[in-house]
């Protein structure tokens, strides 16, 4: 697997699957939540949804880089790194 690939499954795996939850009273569990039993409209006051468009935003910043490297399979992201001159 290459650094880019590795970096991809990283950030995805931060995504966020589930509206907030509070099992014992679902009162308090976010509207957008399947469970949920209050009176609000069904939108999403977790920021589930905000959190995954900064993981989506992510994805597609590294997959930008990724493109605009001149070696194949090498994130330019290495590439930055491998920019800063050692020290001494
Ligand atoms: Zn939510």
């Amino acid at each position: 697997m290459s650094d880019t690939e590795e970096l991809l499954k990283i950030i995805e795996s931060f995504r966020k699957k589930n509206h907030y939850h509070v099992e014992e009273d679902t009162w308090y569990s976010c509207p957008a939540h399947p469970e949920y039993s209050g009176n609000d409209p069904h939108n999403c006051l977790c920021g589930l949804l905000e959190h995954n468009l900064k993981v989506d935003k992510a994805l597609q910043i590294v997959r930008g880089l990724t493109k605009r490297a001149p070696d194949k399979g090498q994130a330019a992201v290495v590439k930055d790194n491998q920019a800063i001159a050692p020290c001494g």
